[in-house]
């Protein structure tokens, strides 16, 4: 997982205020933690983004864009599962700690306890 260097919003510096015409404001990239959520949380943000961008087109590409963060979802999903399952059957077995480094850097998760080893 991300240290709380790496996730330190870097729109307002980790302070959690910006500045407005009106005074000092909640940062909208990190709603005022000044922490940026989790890749998961951030992810699922942008598809519900896109999601309602596309909600009132009502077109064909609504459809694909549905389609698409609907398989976005499921794969990320799996890929949770993937790093859970060799987590709890890592015991220090050189594939089960790849297959978990992969899928973690494929959900953007920096490994801090597990290194990924060459092949
Ligand atoms: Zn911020």
């Amino acid at each position: 997982m991300q240290t709380d260097a790496a996730r330190r919003c870097s729109s307002c510096y980790g302070s959690g205020e910006i500045g407005t015409e009106s005074g000092p404001a909640d940062c909208p990239d990190c709603g005022g933690s000044g922490q940026l959520p989790s890749p998961d949380t951030l992810i699922e943000w942008r598809a519900r983004d896109i999601e309602r961008a596309y909600a009132s087109r009502g077109d064909a590409t609504t459809m694909d864009v549905r389609w698409l963060i609907a398989e976005l979802r499921r794969a990320r999903g799996a890929l949770t599962e993937i790093v859970a399952l060799a987590q709890d059957a890592s015991d220090g077995d050189p594939i089960t700690m790849r297959i978990r480094g992969i899928a973690s850097n494929a959900l953007g998760y920096l490994e801090t306890t597990a290194q990924v080893p060459s092949a």
